[in-house]
């Protein structure tokens, strides 16, 4: 076995209205770095074209979701276009114990919850270059019923308001651009001191009195 310490995993939390292109930002950077650990959260929404139970989200019942909560099993979860979502907690740690990167896909509410526990993460809020623009992109996905594009669109206001919780803020025009910041804020996020137990373990115990 190995003795070479790894550095701690980081946590970057991102935050969108729906349909700005958080969903295919995650994907490209997933793609990029396998290693990635992601909080699949639970939701009691249906699947949405080819989403698969325990890939995109743990698919459960109303009934469960709720006994859950009970049972403190969420580090945080939120109501969101009438349906429940909620991060388990135990996976979570389980990853950043093991020195994994995790990601989270979560609301505006999840994420000023999540703040309470994981203070030091990054909080990165992807926006839409425009209103008009948003809404083609809710159209275009072509999953969301019209109903459910007009909540996501009222939704979008109240999110937008509380920009000013995160750390970061990425304006998804053109794919490559908002890509290439987005990762840049995940490499950064790598490089801090508080995640560097492997320097620690080396470089800086070479220059211990
Ligand atoms: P979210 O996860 O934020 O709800 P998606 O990733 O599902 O959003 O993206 C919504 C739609 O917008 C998809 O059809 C996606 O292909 C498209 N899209 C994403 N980013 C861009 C972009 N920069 N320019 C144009 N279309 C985009
Ligand atoms: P969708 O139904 O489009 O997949 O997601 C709707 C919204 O719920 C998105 O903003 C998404 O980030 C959010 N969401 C997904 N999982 C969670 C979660 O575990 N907790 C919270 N608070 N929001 C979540």
């Amino acid at each position: 076995m190995s003795d070479t310490v790894s550095r701690l995993g980081q946590v970057l939390v991102v935050c969108a209205p729906s349909g700005t292109g958080k969903s295919t930002l995650i994907s490209k950077l997933r793609e990029e770095f396998p290693n990635f650990g992601f909080s699949v959260s639970y939701t009691t929404r249906a699947p949405r074209g080819d989403e698969q139970n325990g890939r995109e989200y743990n698919f459960v019942s109303r009934e469960t979701f709720v006994a859950m909560r009970s049972q403190g099993e969420f580090c945080e979860w939120a109501e969101v276009h009438g349906n429940l979502y909620g991060t388990a907690t135990a996976p979570v740690n389980k990853m950043l114990d093991e020195g994994k990167d995790v990601l989270f896909d979560i609301d505006v509410q999840g994420a000023k919850q999540l703040k309470k526990t994981f203070y030091k993460g990054n909080f990165i809020f992807l926006l839409p270059p425009s209103r008009e623009e948003l809404t083609r992109r809710l159209v275009g996905r072509g999953t969301d019923s019209e109903e459910s594009i007009a909540k996501r669109l009222a939704n979008a206001q109240g999110e937008i308001a509380q920009a000013d919780f995160f750390d970061y803020w990425i304006v998804n025009e053109d794919l490559e651009q908002a890509y290439q910041e987005f990762r840049a804020v995940f490499m950064a996020g790598a490089l801090k001191p508080e995640l560097r137990t492997d320097v620690e373990a080396t470089i800086l115990k070479e220059w211990e009195d």
